[in-house]
């Protein structure tokens, strides 16, 4: 994740911070300064600091949990508008998923049950706007993580309490239908957030247009890798292409590209495959270097290389996540064939027509 800073680690878990989040530390400060002075400025700026930190131990559980389901969480990322804990993928069955999920908002009740048990009947339960006493802080921190816990539980995406409900209809249904359902009944619901919003509170509207986002961008990944999980490579692969030499030049290259459909090039040298002439290299080269370079000056040597038996959801996670558009695919040293996005892009499509699944214009647009 660009623009964050890394703030060490707790339990094996990298944990950063978003530059943005400095920024809301300084409006609340600013702007608490401005209202009531350098105490409350300081004050309220230490008040978000102790919500972020509920926030990373509610998300610290969810990684912890996941742990034990065998799926490894990389980093928590602080972002201004509450934590994100990167799971590799949540479990799919549906009880460690509901675990999983339902560990963060009840964290954030066991933290305003000790502190209430502790000071609450003293101090009391409120969302403050601004901190001027202890008193305030710990009513507020009370207040707080009780609104944590149930914004936390609202059954949509990304809430954990999206996950809850499609966790619960997956007992029942399989694992891309109830995504669906459960999508649905978010989207109404955070439909129902937009509008209510627009005649009472606008921050209602803003939570109902992240809410409607985060929903379909979950049901687009499930879909996605539902429909490439345990497809090999050698289903979606070309084995019908043309391949370059080192020597070979652009202009040849480009001759292949213009007159041909194969956007991405096996460079073969006489030790086998040396790089891959991808379309955006071609594009980028002709015009700096001319088409009288050699191929092998400008051929992308760090490619990826599957086997036949590769999962396709996994070539797809490796080309996205390292920004490229085409692998080679070899077997025992050899080259087996090339699979590009956009043969997976096809694939996709094909195989969500045959299954009748609806994908909107999702996969189309894989290669941007
Ligand atoms: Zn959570």
């Amino acid at each position: 994740m660009k623009w964050s800073i890394s703030a060490g680690r707790i339990f094996g878990i990298n944990l950063r911070i978003h530059l943005t989040f400095f920024l809301l530390l300084l409006f609340v400060f600013a702007s608490a300064y401005s209202e009531r002075g350098f105490n409350a400025g300081v004050m309220s700026a230490l008040f978000i600091c102790a919500i972020f930190a509920c926030v990373v131990i509610h998300e610290v559980g969810h990684s912890l949990i996941a742990r034990r389901f065998g799926k490894e969480a990389k980093s928590i990322t602080l972002l201004p508008i509450g934590g994100m804990a990167t799971v590799e993928e949540m479990p799919k069955k549906p009880a460690q998923e509901i675990a999983v999920a339902l560990i963060g908002p009840m964290i954030n009740l066991v933290i305003a049950g000790v502190l209430y048990v502790l000071v609450g009947r003293e101090t009391g339960v409120s969302i403050p706007i601004y901190i001027e006493s202890g008193r305030a802080f710990v009513s507020g921190l009370i207040g707080v993580n009780i609104m944590l816990a149930i914004f936390n539980l609202i059954p949509a995406f990304p809430m954990d309490g999206g996950r809850v409900l499609r966790a619960i209809l997956a007992i029942k249904l399989n694992y891309v239908r109830a995504t669906s359902l459960a999508v649905s009944i978010g989207q109404a619901i955070s439909v129902f957030f937009i509008f209510f919003g627009l005649v009472s509170n606008w921050w209602l509207t803003l939570i109902g247009v992240f809410l409607y986002l985060g929903a379909s961008s979950e049901k687009q990944q499930v879909i996605l890798q539902s429909l490439l999980a345990e497809v090999p490579v050698s289903e979606a692969m070309t084995t019908e292409y043309i391949s370059l030499r080192p020597n070979d030049l652009l202009v040849n290259a480009l001759e292949h590209f213009h007159h041909g459909s194969q956007q991405d090039f096996p460079v073969i040298g006489d030790a086998g495959v040396e790089g891959v002439l991808t379309r955006d290299r071609i594009l980028a080269s002709i015009h700096t270097r001319g088409v009288d370079t050699p191929v092998s000056e400008v051929m992308d040597r760090s490619f990826i290389a599957v086997s036949p038996n590769t999962g396709l959801d996994e070539v797809y996670k490796q080309l996205m996540s390292n920004q490229k558009t085409a692998a080679v695919v070899m077997e025992n040293g050899r080259l087996k064939g090339m699979l590009c996005l956009d043969g997976i892009s096809r694939y996709f499509m094909i195989r969500a027509a045959l299954k009748g699944v609806d994908t909107g214009n999702f996969g189309a647009g894989m290669r941007i």
